[in-house]
């Protein structure tokens, strides 16, 4: 199997902050034809996603299944199969060991799916959607202009995206060699 591991909010979804209403759900542009364009190619979809709203009490866990089961409901309409959620539900205090740019949501993926880590991609709006699965040597691919600061990119970041659509298109282009 080969996968995308996707970042949930401002990747797939608008993020409003602390998302709780699934009729609050809106999917950004070129992620339903990206997505499509991904499924022809072969990939299945995943989502490993921080939700440390639930921590602080903002989002229940039923909220919270609720706004997974809207964003699978709409791309349903196209087809489209997000497999699972893999959800830190911690807050920064904890040092747990999902809370991405730490590895544990890949790790558990890999854990529990058959997939080549080398045919795989990270695609996320955040540098830690990407250094989080860095250890497990998936490539990443940055959304937008996220704003670098003094950080240092991780090493398996190979490309900044303009849009969805776009990184999806990297993808593709990569695979046909
Ligand atoms: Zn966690």
């Amino acid at each position: 199997m080969k996968a995308i591991l996707l970042d949930r909010d401002e990747t797939l979804n608008e993020d409003p902050g602390y998302l709780n209403d699934p009729e609050k759900v809106i999917l950004k542009p070129g992620v339903v034809s990206g997505l499509a364009a991904l499924r022809n190619a072969g990939f299945e979809f995943f989502v490993m996603t921080n939700q440390s709203g639930v921590a602080r009490g903002l989002i229940s866990q039923d909220q919270l299944r609720a706004v997974n089961d809207r964003i699978s409901r709409l791309l349903a309409h196209d087809g489209l199969t997000i497999r699972k959620f893999y959800i830190c539900p911690h807050g920064e205090p904890i040092m747990c060991e999902c809370r991405k740019p730490r590895p544990g949501l890949f790790l558990e993926f890999f854990r529990e799916f058959r997939a080549n880590p080398a045919e795989c991609f990270a695609i996320g709006d955040k540098l830690r959607d990407i250094a989080a699965a860095e250890s497990s040597g998936v490539r990443g691919i940055l959304l937008g202009t996220a704003d670098m600061g003094a950080q240092v990119p991780p090493k398996n970041l190979v490309y900044t995206a303009q849009n969805f659509q776009d990184a999806a298109d990297y993808i593709i282009a990569l695979e046909k060699g």
